[in-house]
């Protein structure tokens, strides 16, 4: 973390940042002008960046720590989509007023938290200040085998479609949080918004998946627009079943009540499960791993050559909504 931009920046990295780099020779306590990586014999680096800003990324009112858990979580969900697992971060801040003092606290001990939950560790960054809203920007590093990450551009006709967990949990947990859904019990109102708030990258499913899946890709803007993304890229189409979309119990139940909320689940995004595509051959050796790992997945459909992504109901009739995902312009 370099140059002085104001008074207190030394003192802040020293008592929050240094502690987050301890782990990791490399990072040189913070005290120098980069940082060094090195991958294991045989391995590459994988490197991916995540920003988000006060106000479009999280609420004001969202608790720090969960901010701090949530920038480093999407950055690893990334890292899972590729097959990698992950070495460390580098973190640079652009502090309003507003977020100093204990909110920034707070916000580093998320940070700690997940460093621990991921076994990564900061190397480095920057801190200034601002007067416009406060911004977060991780950049993360991992490594796979030489030659094993999974990309979005490998999947072929034929394949299968499978997603990991199950979908719909934060993009409902962001209409509890804007109070659009009332009269949910305590029950299911926290566990929504726990999901939005601290979403789980799927690492060790994404790790088993470098020798199995022909493309990958975390669900971060809605299930329809990344494998739109994932379709484009291996200049393929996708054909997938409404039917066999996982969904929790009270997220089934919520659909339910209010059918509306059906292309939630399809375009509401901050799902950050994976949707991947394998060669037939390899769906037994796909759901074992799901089992070694502890994670659910579900075949929801299959690449066929039509270019673009088509949901189907029951009867086969393509229910796509008009608005597939989230998009920032
Ligand atoms: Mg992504």
């Amino acid at each position: 973390m370099e140059k002085q931009k104001q008074r207190g920046e030394f003192d802040l990295i020293k008592e929050l940042f240094v502690p987050l780099s301890k782990n990791s020779q490399g990072a040189f306590g913070l005290e120098d002008d980069a940082c060094v990586i090195l991958p294991d014999p045989g391995f590459e680096l994988v490197v991916t960046s995540d920003a988000i800003v006060s106000g479009v990324h999280f609420r004001s009112d969202d608790p720090p720590d969960t901010i701090g858990r949530k920038l480093l979580r999407v950055n690893l969900s990334d890292l899972s989509a590729m097959g990698a697992t992950p070495l460390g971060y580098i973190l640079a801040i652009v502090l309003s007023p507003e977020h100093r003092g204990d909110w920034l606290d707070s916000f580093a001990s998320g940070l700690a938290q997940d460093q621990r939950t991921f076994a990564l560790t900061l190397l480095g960054g920057d801190t200034v200040s601002t007067t416009g809203p406060s911004t977060f920007v991780v950049t993360a590093f991992g490594q796979a085998r030489r030659g094993s990450v999974i990309c979005r551009s490998g999947a072929k006709v034929g394949d299968k479609v499978y997603v990991s967990g199950a979908l719909g949990e934060g993009a409902l947990g962001l209409m509890v949080l804007r109070g659009e859904l009332p009269n949910l019990s305590d029950c299911d109102t926290k566990s929504l918004v726990n999901s939005y708030r601290i979403p789980k990258p799927r690492l060790a499913l994404g790790k088993r998946l470098t020798h199995l899946a022909s493309s990958a890709i975390d669900i971060s803007d809605g299930l329809l627009a990344d494998l739109g993304h994932l379709a484009k890229c291996s200049g393929v189409g996708v054909d997938i079943q409404e039917s066999l979309i996982p969904m929790s119990k009270e997220v089934q139940g919520l659909v339910s009540q209010i059918p509306s909320l059906a292309q939630l689940i399809l375009s509401g995004g901050d799902d950050y499960e994976l949707a991947f595509t394998a060669p037939p051959r390899n769906q037994e050796a796909i759901e074992a791993a799901a089992r070694d790992v502890g994670v659910p997945v579900s075949c929801i459909g299959t690449i066929v050559k039509t270019a673009g992504v088509r949901c189907l109901s029951r009867d086969g009739v393509n229910i796509s909504p008009d608005r597939t995902g989230f998009t920032h312009f």
